[in-house]
């Protein structure tokens, strides 16, 4: 059993080298921080190699998540080879995790991957001599062409299996080599000779973990001490500071020596970046891209197909069809109309938004693989950090795009606590795809397709982000330094046709999966609850179980404009999942029956809301608490029941005073109808207003659980 590690800095293309090689297909992002677990596969059709696809890091310092992750795996799992996964369009950059990655006494083979990149630009690299700086095995690869894996894959098994000694390399200049020397004298009892060249830069370093992990007596200490205060007297830096330098000095001499830049202008990646990434530009830009999405997938393309799906596949085909098989069967009328009334409707109601699904996630898969939605966070970086928020923020909430709970889980990443909690507090508030069904309901039925609304949903998520970021950070419990983020921009390239129907697919199928189990059951307890009274007969709806919930929940919902109690049982039926929203309004609107007649099957829907109250129920489904699995997931990154309980209430009321605020303004403006909720409403925009511009907390609080 031979044990490789894939390791590299963060988009270099590992993951894509470890489903090529293993045959799986793990979440490729074209950003960092989306494979913060460890994951592991055989080597395809060799059983006795297995690769381990550990997570992006820029070096094996334990600063971050990600790079203990990755350095507590290479030194106590210890793998019998690294494959390192280099950028090489990058190379300067990447060789800093390589030489300590080598340091390690494991046995390292570089691949140089995306060198497709490096060709096109015409810049040439010397494997040869970049081997012979290295002391490792040097390939080229281009892993998104499959090109060169096997070669890569080879060279680590060989490396893995014939260990020659290990001899580290001299990279630093004579008296810092003299000093290692002298530690490693001193450590020789305590560590493996592989690991001794590790353990002594280390502690040369002063690193005060690798020192309490050895057990030091005080005499060695002292004697290391003196060691590294003589050097660093002489150097006039600090010991950590003089290691670091003269790595970058040893790589940019193998720079001068193996690499040929051809490169004479910009290159039309930089090109573009100009453009895209410009101060002025960035953003409207990036606003225009995503109306253009989510146009394109709510108002045009997606509909059309939605109509034929909800007309005619769940209007004139399956329905009837049900209902022959059923009665052919003899089946009690109770059980056909909790298939038909129950299931079909609610189901279907759900399903008929697939279409328009594929499109958004078609749609967002081509851009972030093209390498664009690397730059939006970028973009925003900028903007967040003028409001004390970092961009790092940001990638979590790109990635709830999809579901809320991968982007609640990518908020690892974030070091800084506090940070991290406003992130997880803050990502379910952009539209999941479980939320689309909604905003497509929504934009559909009650506003006749017009182009803004899908698009609006989105911007309303984003500004509930920056918003409530600006809030919470100036209160103690949030205030402090931003979080640095640093992030390498890949190069464009054209999206790979593979990543994208992969990463399209997966989401649809977890969508399809997630309609036959959980929105089946909820819709047959709509059914149920729909259908019968609290004598459990069979009833009138407006005498039925939901109903009568319904409408003692109403009140509470009655300032937002929609207190009517179907809308208010689909809010809620919407904790279980986002797509029960539509599902519940399927059941309760007799989406089964009217579509029977081929008639439009929404109109009912449609007078029972007005423009200002469907738009007041979409912010308060869009901003509210998040489904059950995504509270369950804040719960786990919190770890702590009360900031759980903080982000939940702080979503749900958020959504309150929002969709409070819009209903009674608006009516306001619409209608020109003054009440005391109108007044009520203009003094919590003044409170919110107040909450944007005031001064920052100066008391910093230390937010324990
Ligand atoms: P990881 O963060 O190291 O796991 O990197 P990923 O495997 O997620 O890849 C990051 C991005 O680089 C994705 O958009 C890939 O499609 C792209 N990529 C990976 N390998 C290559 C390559 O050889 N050439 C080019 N041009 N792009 C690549
Ligand atoms: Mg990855």
């Amino acid at each position: 059993m031979i044990k490789i590690a894939l390791t590299g800095n963060p988009n270099s293309g590992k993951t894509t080298v470890f489903n090529q090689l293993t045959g799986s297909s793990q979440y490729v992002g074209n950003w960092p921080g989306v494979t913060i677990e460890k994951k592991e596969g055989f080597l395809q059709g060799r059983k006795t190699v297995s690769l381990i696809d550990l997570p992006g890091i820029y070096s094996l310092s334990p600063y971050s998540l990600e790079e203990v992750v990755s350095r507590d795996y290479l030194l106590e799992e210890h793998p019998d080879a690294i494959l390192n996964i280099v950028d090489a369009s990058n190379l300067e950059r990447n060789l800093f995790l390589t030489l300590q990655l080598i340091e390690t006494g494991i046995p390292v083979v570089v691949a140089l991957n995306m060198f497709d990149v490096v060709a096109r630009r015409g810049d040439r690299i010397h494997t040869k001599r970049l081997g012979k700086w290295l002391g490792s095995t040097v390939v080229e690869n281009a892993a998104i062409r499959r090109e060169g894996l096997d070669s890569a894959a080879d060279a680590a098994i060989q490396a893995g299996t014939h260990k020659a000694t290990f001899e580290p390399l001299k990279i630093y200049s004579d008296e810092v080599e003299a000093a290692l020397e002298k530690i490693s004298s001193l450590l020789l009892d305590s560590v493996t000779s592989d690991q001794l060249r590790w353990y002594a830069v280390r502690i040369f370093e002063r690193d005060e973990k690798t020192l309490g992990k050895l057990n030091l007596s005080a005499e060695k200490r002292l004697q290391i001490d003196e060691l590294i205060k003589g050097v660093e007297a002489r150097e006039a830096d600090d010991s950590e500071n003089i290691i670091t330098y003269q790595r970058y000095e040893y790589i940019s001499k193998i720079i001068a020596d193996s690499v040929v830049k051809q490169q004479v202008g910009m290159s039309v990646s930089d090109k573009i970046d100009r453009i895209v990434t410009n101060r002025w530009l960035g953003l409207p830009i990036f606003a225009l891209v995503m109306t253009l999405v989510y146009y394109l997938a709510i108002s045009t393309i997606g509909t059309q197909m939605t109509d034929w799906v909800n007309d005619v596949l769940f209007g004139e085909i399956i329905p009837p069809a049900i209902e022959n098989g059923l009665q052919a069967l003899g089946t009690a009328d109770w059980l056909q109309s909790l298939v038909l009334d129950g299931i079909v409707a609610g189901v279907g109601a759900v399903l008929g938004f697939l279409p328009q699904m594929m499109v958004l996630f078609l749609c967002l898969a081509i851009l972030e693989d093209s390498g664009y939605m690397a730059r939006i966070a970028f973009v925003m970086d900028r903007i967040f950090r003028k409001f004390g928020l970092s961009g790092k923020s940001f990638i979590p909430i790109l990635i709830g795009t999809g579901c809320s709970v991968p982007g609640i889980m990518a908020s690892r990443t974030i070091e800084n606590e506090k940070d991290r909690r406003m992130t997880i507090i803050t990502t379910s508030f952009m539209p999941c795809s479980a939320k689309l069904p909604i905003i497509a309901l929504i934009a559909s039925a009650l506003f006749g397709g017009v182009w803004w609304v899908g698009p609006s949903a989105y911007f309303v998520g984003i500004a509930a982000i920056i918003l409530s970021g600006i809030i919470l950070k100036k209160s103690r419990m949030f205030s402090g330094d931003v979080s640095p983020f640093v992030m390498e921009l890949p190069a464009y390239h054209w999206p790979s046709l593979r990543n994208v129907v992969v990463q399209t697919w997966d989401r649809l199928k977890a969508f399809v999966k997630k309609a036959g189990t959980i929105i089946l059951v909820a819709s047959a307890v709509i059914w149920f609850t729909s259908s019968f009274n609290w004598s459990l007969q069979m009833s009138d709806v407006s005498d039925s179980i939901l109903a009568s919930i319904g409408n003692f929940l109403k009140p509470l919902f009655v300032p937002l404009g929609w207190g009517d109690w179907k809308a208010v049982v689909a809010a809620i039926s919407g904790l279980v999942a986002k797509e029960n929203v539509v599902g519940t309004f399927g059941i309760l609107y007799g989406f089964a029956e009217v579509a029977e007649d081929g008639a439009e099957i929404w109109d009912l829907l449609r007078e029972s809301f007005t423009g200002l109250t469907a738009y007041s129920f979409l912010l308060f489904n869009l901003l509210c608490a998040p489904c059950f699995a995504a509270i369950g997931a804040i719960r786990r990154e919190m770890n702590c029941a009360r900031w759980t309980w903080f982000a939940v209430a702080y979503q749900t009321i958020l959504a309150y005073v929002v969709s409070f605020m819009f209903y009674h303004l608006g009516s306001y403006i619409v209608y020109r109808q003054f009440t005391a909720m109108t007044g009520l409403a203009a003094a919590f925009l003044l409170v919110f207003v107040y909450l944007i511009v005031r001064r920052p907390s100066k008391r910093v609080a230390r937010a324990a659980c």
